[in-house]
This record gives structure tokens, sequence and C-alpha cells, in this order.
């Protein structure tokens, strides 16, 4: 099964765009918060930056970190609830109690 574009490779915000140098230079950031939040009730943070290029001078704008917050964990310490073996009272009166 060939599948092609599967390999989610992140692109690196650090590579200028222009001439292709990994020669980014953070001038700026700010945060954009996602105004949905995720099914887990989490809001993605994504920081932006204004990015230029040391070798050829080029401005750009990219993602450098993405980040969620909020909402609940999946809790993954389910213990299972100890069962205790049931405790069998027994009135040895009535056992002994022969007739
Ligand atoms: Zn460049």
């Amino acid at each position: 099964m060939a599948r092609r574009g599967g390999r989610r490779k992140q692109k690196d915000p650090y590579v200028c765009p222009s001439c292709g140098a990994r020669a980014g230079v953070v001038e700026k950031t700010w945060s954009l918060v996602s105004p949905l939040p995720d099914k887990y009730g989490r809001i993605t943070v994504t920081i932006m930056a204004v990015l230029n290029c040391s070798e050829c001078g080029y401005s750009w704008k990219a993602p450098i970190q993405k980040m969620k917050t909020g909402g609940e964990e999946p809790s993954k310490s389910e213990e299972p609830a100890k069962r205790q073996g049931q405790v069998i009272e027994l009135d040895l009166d009535d056992i002994l109690s022969e007739d």
C-alpha cells in the first residue's frame, strides 16, 4: 500500500521560503488562540512568529509552536475497584444448636 504524502513531515518554520536557507531569525512572536476547543475541551494555542532570513533578508510569518491548554487530560489511572472478598458471617449458635 503506497500512501502518498502520508508522512507528516513538519515544515520547518525556520527555513526561509525564499532562499531555502534555515536561517530564520525570530523577530516577533504572538499567540493565536483557536476559537474552538477540541473534543476534549482543550484550546489550541499557536505561537506565531515573524521570521527574518539572515541570508537574504526575506521576512515571513510562520507558526513556530502549537500547544493545547485547558480541558481535562484523559485519565490513565483507572484503578479497578478492589473487590473485597465477601465476608460471610455465620452464627455459630445456629450451627451448634442441635436438637
Ligand atoms: Zn532567505
